[in-house]
């Protein structure tokens, strides 16, 4: 592919772009918007054909990422120059495009990770070139003809099928100002070395092991109820899903039977049919991947407290694992649907267990004492803590992860300022 044709017309498309008033960019995502709606059956067939999500997550996945461009096609406009009082006539911060940034994106979220990064960045002036996950080349295009639908002019965000071997190209020219990747540690690692070897700005959207904390005082029913749902859906394939279950060990015995059943009832189906709550999983060698993971777990000293059973190159039958701390297991992300069950004292205890890992993005606290919730929100190592829900992302708040989770933000009015250029204006 001729790189640099795409990326001499993105540039091409930037010098009206970034001029166009911030009002009239809001007005074209409201028609994008629309276009996800009015076409969402159509997406999510895609996304399910090509990542083999259960169809009903997969329309879900839509419905999300047309609300959250709602939220920003309604959104303040936080780009407006913001004044400083200081001796000069004028001293004000400019916040400017920066030009063409370029998107990594993976394929557990194929809609919605893509334009979580692309939209705020489009509204604050920049084009956007996608270079995503192999598997999801269908998506890209689709995302790619909804922004044309809406009106967009040409080449504000167009959709690469490349290798992941020609960042580097990209990376390289002048012309391309930053890099959005969301993906694994090692794909992050390698991206942002290329942007700061080329001091380029990078935003990184990396794994998580997080930890869903079940106190002793506790709704702990609804949550042997939330916390399969939220460690099980998109099939285990979710960042900032739970994927370890840390509980008070007073109620251990009234705790896990129930949570037990209620993950046992999340069963491998054709992820076509609506009424499917687990589907397969995105590629039979990261299923592969998440079987050698179990081995690995068991040969070092975890128990089995539900059998992860493979039935199909890429379907399993959901596991749980007990685990004592200092099995190597602990540092690594389990991506599918396996999770870590581990058992705790006291609030220092979980704490220390829960802080025991190289990420940090979502970390979710049960109790009704607001007095604990608060010990956890001030302690736990992650960029969201949530009480008494599974974490979930939200287009009105911030999200980012902490240590190996990666850095920058995504969401919320924040997510806009994120590829701006800061402008220092100041005299008389
Ligand atoms: P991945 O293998 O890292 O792929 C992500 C993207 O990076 C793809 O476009 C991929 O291209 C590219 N890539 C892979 N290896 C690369 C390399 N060595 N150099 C440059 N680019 C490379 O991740 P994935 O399997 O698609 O997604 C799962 C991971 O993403 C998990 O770790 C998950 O936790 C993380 N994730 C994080 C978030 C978040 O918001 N923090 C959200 C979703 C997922 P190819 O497909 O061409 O290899």
């Amino acid at each position: 592919m001729d790189l640099s044709k795409h990326i001499n017309s993105a540039h091409q498309s930037f010098q009206d772009w970034r001029k166009t008033p911030f009002e009239e960019r809001q007005k074209l995502l409201l028609k994008l918007a629309d276009v996800l709606d009015k076409n969402k059956e159509a997406y999510a067939k895609i996304i399910t054909t090509e990542m083999h999500k259960p169809i009903s997550q997969s329309i879900a996945e839509i419905e999300k990422s047309a609300g959250m461009i709602w939220f920003y096609a309604n959104a303040e406009n936080v780009l407006k120059p913001t004044e400083i009082k200081t001796e000069f006539n004028v001293s004000e911060v400019h916040y400017d495009a920066m030009g063409i940034i370029l998107g990594v994106m993976p394929w557990n979220f194929p809609f919605w990770q893509v334009l979580r990064f692309a939209v705020p960045a489009i509204l604050a002036g920049n084009v956007i070139l996608l270079k995503h996950a192999s598997i999801c080349f269908g998506s890209g295009d689709e995302i790619e003809k909804a922004f044309a639908e809406a009106g967009f002019p040409k080449n504000i965000f167009q959709n690469l099928r490349i290798g992941h071997n020609e960042i580097q190209e990209i990376l390289e020219n002048p012309l391309v100002r930053g890099v959005s990747l969301t993906g694994s540690e090692k794909a992050g690692a390698t991206v942002a070395a290329l942007a700061g070897k080329n001091i380029k700005k990078s935003v990184l959207e990396l794994g998580g092991s997080d930890a869903f904390i079940v106190l002793e005082d506790s709704d702990y029913e609804k949550a042997a109820i939330d916390g399969p749902a939220g460690k099980l859906q998109n099939t285990g394939q979710v960042c900032n899903a739970a994927k370890r279950f840390i509980i008070h060990r007073d109620i251990e015995g009234k705790f896990l039977p129930k949570f037990i059943e209620e993950y046992n009832s999340y069963q491998p189906a054709d992820p076509f049919k609506k009424e499917t709550k687990l589907g397969k999983m995105a590629r039979p060698d990261l299923a592969d991947e998440l079987e050698s993971q179990y081995k690995k777990a068991l040969k070092n000293g975890a128990e089995v407290v539900l059998a992860l059973e493979r039935i199909s190159e890429n379907e399993f039958r959901p596991g749980i694992i007990r685990v004592q701390e200092g099995n190597p297991i602990l540092q690594e992300e389990l991506f599918g649907p396996l999770a870590i069950l581990m058992v705790g004292k006291n609030d220092d205890e979980i704490l220390k267990l829960a802080n025991d890992i190289p990420f940090g993005l979502g970390n979710a606290v049960w109790t009704k004492d607001k007095k604990r919730a608060q010990f956890f929100i001030e302690n736990l190592e992650s960029g969201t803590v949530s009480i008494n829900k599974s974490t979930s992302s939200d287009a009105r708040l911030p999200f980012g992860g902490a240590k190996s989770s990666g850095y920058g933000v995504e969401l919320s009015l924040l997510a806009i300022k994120e590829f701006t250029q800061i402008k220092t204006v100041v005299g008389n």
